[in-house]
């Protein structure tokens, strides 16, 4: 970034290539060579108005000086009110996000509708309802027909009331 426009009446320095007049006292803005622009974005202050001041060839007068640093003073009261607006609002939003995070945390706890994503699902067919598999009816099976029928049980809890799958 350099300067690109001084205001030859206030000593005012843009960086836009829009403004083309002075915001603070509305004359015409001069536009700056390029190395001129370099040298100005570093210098500050006294500096800076002292080199404007050989630049123009005459002195800025009081009332401009005063009323130039009066406008870069509500510029920088701007700039900070809009910082602590952002982090103001950052603030909130970071509130929001961990009550809604709580409140979540407390649902799964507390709702029964929730909650009842804990269920066992049949991996097959996603239904939840199941019966499980109980030690009567592997006994009752290897009565029927023999071990053969147990061993297709072996190691399984559920059968899928839906589609008829053991895991
Ligand atoms: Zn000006
Ligand atoms: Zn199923």
């Amino acid at each position: 970034m350099r300067v690109k426009f001084i205001c030859e009446s206030c000593g005012d320095i843009e960086f836009d290539d829009e403004n083309y007049q002075c915001p603070i006292c509305n004359t015409k803005l001069t536009k700056v060579g390029f190395m001129d622009g370099h040298k100005l974005i570093n210098i500050n202050g006294e500096q800076r108005i002292q080199w404007l001041e050989n630049k123009l060839g005459h002195p800025l007068s009081d009332e401009m000086n005063n009323l130039r640093e009066d406008y870069y003073k509500k510029k920088r009261l701007e700039r900070e009110k809009q910082k602590e607006e952002e982090q103001r609002r950052f603030e909130e939003e970071r509130k929001t996000y961990e009550w809604r995070a709580m409140q979540n945390a407390y649902n799964s706890i507390s709702n029964p509708s929730s909650a009842r994503s804990n269920v066992p699902k049949c991996p097959v067919c996603g239904s939840t309802s199941l019966k499980k598999i109980s030690l009567t009816t592997r006994a009752v099976k290897t009565a029927a027909f023999g071990t053969i029928g147990a061993i297709d049980d072996a190691g399984k809890t559920y059968k899928c009331e839906n589609c008829g799958s053991k895991f």
